[in-house]
């Protein structure tokens, strides 16, 4: 079900990326995941009387980077903060975090809606803060338990304007910032693993109307394939409460995927006033223009530049570069077969096709080394091997390496570009077509390509296809 009767959906986004550090924001704890429960904890993550927090320098440089990839407007003075609230994850009474003065504000990502094109979305603010611990409900029957190693993990939220026009387009928006994000080494982005978490504002208006309409917020999306989802499921609710002539209710909702719904947060989840105020103690983050120009040194080429010179220097269209580009590794991995000598569009359509075909159903790995991709694109191009033919090499050689060269050999699967051998395979196969060959001598010409085929039936694949059609036409017109 869509959005119906010229209802238009507004979507901002708040997103929580875990930093990629070792140790925790505030104390030397393990960052890692998946350590048995309350392992990785000290008195500070665990906000003992007199224990004192000090900042992780590795997470404040990744978190400028962050800011710096992401175009914001960097402060060279930043305040961290108290949210206070009560939960049994959180054993300070508080989360560190950062609230009226932020690291950064007013940046901008690009990304390509499926709607609209290239889109820009607004950052409107981005800043550092820690993780709360987790609640599990799964160990004990109707007891739940507390696990405490994600208690003052690292983390940046970053927090988009209003600017999604449906759930495909916020979930364009967050492929593009995990691209940006893994790119620059900034977080691993695992959504499985909880390191990049989403809650989303919806809401939905008429068409045409400028006011926002009443907007509700839905977290617990803890899955990429989840975030359309979820938000169609709340657009449509919104949609079908305003139609019946209801309101909608500005609440906090849980998306629950088993039952691929929405269900209001249980009132005691809430919280809705934080006393916000400066950590006492913890002084202003200030950062000077040296350590800005250090983490800007530091940031790679990033997606969207990555992908306008592909074009360029590769001759390459946007939808080829936009592929390519999506992940460094398979960037790099390109950018290696071409070097290998590879032709560069050729090259382009082997690593889509095959490369990444492959990678699919192998645990993304890119299994055929770009040295001999760049080979056995050179053996299709120079006639020794047809397309079908190196289909199957590339398949033998991801599955037990080896010289593409060697390894077509092996297969008894060289093109064979002698005359003498093409021609009579030619000769078999007119031959045993008296009724076409009639047909095409009368003027039936578009049979050529079934004589074409025909020889490569005949030949096992191995007939230069080239030569058997000039072979062919020569021996038709006679
Ligand atoms: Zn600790």
């Amino acid at each position: 079900m869509t959005a119906g009767g010229g209802w238009e959906t507004v979507i901002g986004l708040e997103t929580h990326v875990q930093l990629r550090t070792a140790s925790k924001m505030f104390c030397g704890c393990s960052a890692a995941f998946g350590a048995p429960p309350n392992t990785n904890v000290c008195p500070v993550c665990l906000g003992l009387p007199g224990a004192l927090p000090v900042p992780n320098e590795q997470a404040l440089k990744l978190a400028v980077r962050a800011a710096l990839a992401l175009g914001c407007t960097l402060h060279p003075k930043s305040v961290f903060a108290r949210k206070n609230y009560f939960y049994p994850d959180l054993p300070k009474g508080y989360q560190i975090s950062q609230f009226e003065q932020p690291l950064a504000t007013d940046g901008a990502l690009s990304y390509l809606s499926p709607d609209r094109g290239l889109t820009t979305a607004t950052i409107v603010r981005l800043h550092v803060e820690e993780d709360a611990g987790k609640s599990l409900h799964d160990r004990f029957p109707k007891q739940t338990a507390i696990d405490l190693n994600r208690c003052g993990v690292p983390l940046i939220e970053i927090v988009t304007g209003p600017d999604f026009r449906s759930p495909q387009e916020a979930r364009r928006y967050l492929q593009t910032l995990k691209q940006v994000l893994e790119y620059a080494g900034i977080s691993d982005c695992d959504m499985e693993k909880g390191s990049l978490r989403v809650d989303a504002n919806v809401s939905v208006r008429r068409a045409g109307e400028a006011a926002l309409g009443t907007k509700t917020e839905v977290k617990n999306i803890n899955s990429f394939a989840y975030v359309e989802k979820a938000l169609s499921v709340e657009r449509d609710r919104q949609v079908a409460l305003l139609e019946g002539g209801g309101t909608v209710a500005q609440q906090t909702l849980l998306y629950d995927s088993k039952t691929s719904g929405v269900r209001p947060q249980r009132s005691k989840e809430e919280s809705h006033d934080y006393r916000y105020f400066p950590d006492p103690d913890l002084p202003p983050l200030v950062l000077t223009e040296e350590f800005v120009a250090q983490q800007q040194a530091q940031l790679p080429e990033l997606p969207a530049k990555k992908r306008e010179r592909f074009m360029t220097q590769y001759a390459l269209g946007v939808a080829d570069a936009d592929v390519l580009t999506g992940d460094r590794a398979v960037a790099d991995y390109y950018e290696a077969v071409v070097h290998a000598g590879a032709d560069t569009k050729l090259a382009a359509n082997w690593v889509i096709n095959e490369v990444l075909g492959d990678a699919k159903t192998h645990q993304e790995q890119l299994r055929v080394p770009p040295g001999a991709l760049a080979q056995l694109i050179g053996l299709v191009r120079g006639g020794t091997l047809s397309q079908q033919a190196a289909k199957r090499v590339f398949a033998e050689v991801a599955e037990r390496g080896g010289e593409p060269r060697n390894v077509a050999e092996a297969l008894g699967v060289v093109q064979v570009a002698d005359s003498g051998v093409v021609a009579r395979w030619v000769s078999e196969v007119l031959g045993a077509h008296q009724q076409e060959v009639t047909r095409y001598k009368s003027g039936e010409i578009k049979l050529l390509p079934f004589f074409v085929g025909q020889v490569m039936k005949l030949s096992g694949g191995k007939a230069d296809p080239k030569l058997a059609q000039k072979i062919l036409e020569e021996k038709l017109a006679a």
